[in-house]
């Protein structure tokens, strides 16, 4: 049976990663994979997680199972997180939220959970959007169109197009948003945008689905869920996936949440029940460790300003690295207009290069991105910054 497997295409990133691995050159760049690095290319654990993985070690007593829908701590802290404490759909009891193996558990049980809904929906993703997207909800059986979102040639939001598109989706389908730091373009909607959006929600009938993988990456946690929380204000029905995997830096441990929210209460029960089993019949229970460690440092007030000051750092460095790249360019010589850059958020940005240029700054300079030009910020530090700029403005000539 085996025998008969064909070969599957894996994805591009993981070919880069392993290019990058092999090559022996002391100068090489990796601005390809998603994950934030410190000004020593280091992923380092937070000091926060370090103190919260320690209590853990000493509280813990038992590893029962906690249950399908996880933590419920955690799950309690992730939705006042997201929505804000006092959100009129949190008092309302009108959100069921379950944790989930990373975002991408949460995007997988939201598709399983839409599809018991409404088994004809088609969801409809931003046009570029994160590759694993489109796979994740074919694979659970949806059906995916795109919209209109990225201008190549402003490298801006196409904000018509975008609307046009999103007037024709009829009531039963789903649109995902990310909520900000958008992956690949770094282009978010403005808050303006996001009134459009919910109005255009309401008007139509659809059912926002909303991305928050980056919260706290771009602006401010409060500042990059403020459109997410007016959404949720507007409409009667949205489901929020988030992650904690960048902006806990727990990527391994795989930790995200899923929120369903339901016009009242009653709904939102119904909705927990078919929430929790799609997640029995997938992976049953969710693993604890990560959430617990979120919980630990939500519950503490002195582990809580640790965190968000080691997130701030992250978001800081990330955001004077955007303006860096355009400093450096200049100062290279290079005349292009790179500006967009610190009008995006988040750990990524196209370059607007094109592929001989992309093939050149890797074959001669070892410097690695994905063939759409996205680089992940977070790969450059003050020791590559000028090879980076001086490599670039070379290819640009
Ligand atoms: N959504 C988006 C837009 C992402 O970029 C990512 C990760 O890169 C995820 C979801 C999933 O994150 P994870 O499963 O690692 O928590």
């Amino acid at each position: 049976m085996f025998a008969q497997l064909q070969p599957v295409a894996t994805d591009p990133i993981l070919g880069l990663m392993a290019a990058y691995k092999e090559d022996p050159n002391p100068n090489k760049v990796d601005l390809g994979v998603g994950v934030y690095k410190d000004e020593q290319g280091h992923t380092a654990v937070l000091k926060c997680v370090k103190e919260a993985e320690a209590l853990r070690l000493k509280q813990e007593d038992s590893k029962t199972y906690i249950g399908m829908a996880g933590d419920l701590g955690f799950n309690a802290h992730i939705e006042k997180l997201a929505f804000g404490a006092s959100h009129k759909v949190l008092l309302a009891n009108r959100v069921t939220t379950a944790h989930t193996p990373g975002g991408t558990g949460a995007l997988r049980v939201a598709a399983e959970f839409i599809k018991k809904a409404n088994p004809n929906a088609t969801i409809w993703v931003t046009n570029p959007t994160w590759a694993n997207h489109i796979s994740l909800f074919q694979a659970a059986g949806l059906k995916v169109k795109e919209y209109s979102y990225y201008d190549y040639s402003t490298k801006g939001l196409n904000e018509e197009a975008m609307f046009a598109e999103l007037a024709t989706v009829p009531a039963g389908d789903v649109v995902l948003v990310h909520a900000c730091c958008h992956n690949p373009s770094g282009m978010d909607l403005t808050f303006a945008q996001w009134q459009r959006f919910t109005d255009l929600a309401k008007a139509r009938g659809f059912t926002p689905l909303v991305d928050m993988a980056y919260q706290g990456f771009g602006e401010g946690l409060d500042e990059d869920a403020r459109g997410l929380r007016y959404l949720a204000e507007q409409v009667e029905e949205m489901i929020l996936c988030s992650s904690c995997s960048k902006n806990f830096g727990l990527y391994r441990e795989r930790i995200g949440a899923v929120s369903v929210v339901a016009a009242d209460s009653k709904i939102a029960d119904v909705a927990k029940v078919n929430l929790l089993s799609v997640v029995r019949s997938i992976y049953s229970m969710p693993p604890a460790h990560g959430a617990i460690i979120v919980a630990n440092i939500l519950n503490s007030q002195e582990l809580t300003a640790l965190w968000h000051q080691e997130l701030a750092e992250m978001r800081n460095r990330i955001n004077s690295y955007r303006q860096l790249i355009i400093d450096k360019l200049a100062a290279e010589g290079v005349t292009q207009d790179f500006s967009f850059i610190t009008r995006q958020h988040g750990m990524f940005s196209f370059l607007g290069i094109n592929k001989a240029q992309i093939d050149r700054l890797r074959s001669e300079f070892s410097i690695y991105m994905v063939g759409s030009s996205r680089v992940s910020i977070a790969g450059l530090n003050h020791s590559n910054i000028d090879y980076f700029a001086k490599a670039v403005a070379t290819v640009l000539k």
